[in-house]
């Protein structure tokens, strides 16, 4: 295995590095958490950071030039990804749109759907979100009952979604409906685009334990969505959302600088404390990091070979995920009384144990690690259901 990048890669790591050296906040550098006085400012900020980040062509880098990116392939979202972490910069905001629409609509949407939706995700123009899980149907989407049904030239939608990331600022979404309800699993499943401004759509936020509320219930009631908005075929959906959802695994490079620099904070942590029994987890934890980027560059070179990833992507999540709450009840433990205090009192600002919170939902979203094992145990060892 070539453990190198490209030189046209280091080329763009060295140019995007002077840029963020550049134009990253000062605050956010500092890796101190950033307090915004509500999650609309904070919203505000990070729409106008994605802007900012669009202009200058880095959002995106791995699109083809013809929807606004800059063609340079997997390894460049990678460098991309990987230095955006190291430099703390702020997340690009309408991920959604970035990881999982764009490449969805890329390979099953129509040239006019392309033209009106695609450049303006990179600039985040239009923010989006996800419209798959329904309280009956988290793991097993195949059960989802939201219906559609055609009407003319609409189909009138009537469901609920949960845990929908961003739907409270989202312009639109992609929705998996049952157009067919006599037909069972994953026959009658269709993939449409929703204006999340459509009278009908009802947003209400869901309050999570980091105080924060991402995530929302979205109830659809008679929406009207134009035939227009249909993603390939009708009844055809599933398909479609197999390309979302394998975009939603793969590698993981900023998690892995997240985690690298979790490990430093952990280190220094170790450092101070008079427990000696923090080293042996110290060091189980600079093993785990290490594995995960060999990992991630055994994924990496597959993409760049242009190899199909498969249900191998499923071995990056389950291991990063569980490694990321090992490492996080470590820094607690670091830590010690000093985990419970809060803001400017708490260290580094409460960052670290506002991101113990955050990351138990790792081994949930993108599919939760018993799925993963079941992917795993029966699509790469072959064993019986
Ligand atoms: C932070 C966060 C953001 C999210 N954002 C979005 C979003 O934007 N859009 C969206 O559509 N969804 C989103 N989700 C939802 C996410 O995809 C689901 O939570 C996930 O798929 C699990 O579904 P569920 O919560 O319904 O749990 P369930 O599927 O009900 O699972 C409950 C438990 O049963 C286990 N289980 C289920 N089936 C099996 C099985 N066959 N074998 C063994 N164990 C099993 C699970 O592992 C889990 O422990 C988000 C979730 C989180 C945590």
């Amino acid at each position: 295995m070539d453990l190198t990048f490209s030189p046209a890669a280091e080329d763009l790591r060295a140019e995007l590095r002077a840029w963020l050296s550049v134009n990253v906040p000062r605050e956010f550098a500092s890796g101190d958490a950033v307090e915004f006085p509500s999650l609309d400012e904070e919203f505000a900020f990070l729409r106008a950071w994605q802007g900012r980040l669009a202009r200058d062509r880095w959002v995106g880098v791995h699109w083809p030039h013809a929807y606004g990116g800059r063609g340079a392939g997997a390894e460049a979202n990678y460098i991309f990804q990987e230095e955006m972490a190291r430099a703390r910069a702020p997340e690009v905001i309408n991920r959604i749109g970035v990881n999982l629409v764009g490449p969805s609509l890329m390979h099953h949407g129509s040239e006019e759907q392309k033209q009106r939706y695609l450049a303006r995700i990179l600039s985040c123009a239009d923010v989006w979100c996800q419209l798959f899980s329904e309280p009956g149907a988290g793991s097993d989407l195949t059960a989802l009952r939201t219906l559609a049904v055609r009407d003319g030239d609409v189909y009138r939608v009537t469901g609920q979604k949960v845990w929908t990331s961003w739907a409270q600022y989202a312009d639109y979404g992609i929705l998996i409906a049952r157009t067919d309800p006599a037909a069972t699993k994953a026959r009658g499943i269709s993939y449409m685009i929703v204006d999340m401004r459509a009278p009908g759509v009802e947003v209400r936020p869901l309050r999570q334990m980091t105080g924060s509320s991402e995530f929302n219930e979205v109830f659809l009631d008679d929406v009207r969505v134009p035939v227009a908005n249909l993603v390939g075929e009708e009844g055809k959906g599933w398909e479609i959302a197999q390309t979302t959802l394998a975009h939603e695994r793969g590698t993981a490079p900023r998690q892995l600088v997240i985690h690298r620099m979790l490990l430093e904070d952990l280190t220094r942590l170790a450092r101070e404390s008079s427990d000696a029994s923090l080293r042996e987890s110290v060091a189980a934890a600079a093993i785990e990091v290490e594995i995960a980027k060999l990992d991630n560059w055994r994924t990496l070179t597959r993409l760049v070979r242009g190899e199909p990833l498969g249900p191998e992507s499923s071995f990056i999540k389950l291991y990063w995920s569980e490694m990321s709450q090992r490492l996080h009840d470590t820094v607690m433990r670091a830590l010690g009384p000093r985990a419970a205090l809060v803001g400017s009192d708490a260290p580094a600002n409460g960052r670290l144990a506002d991101s113990y919170l955050y990351y138990r939902a790792a081994s949930i979203f993108a599919g939760t690690s018993e799925v993963q094992r079941n992917i795993i145990a029966q699509r790469v060892l072959g064993l019986p259901r």
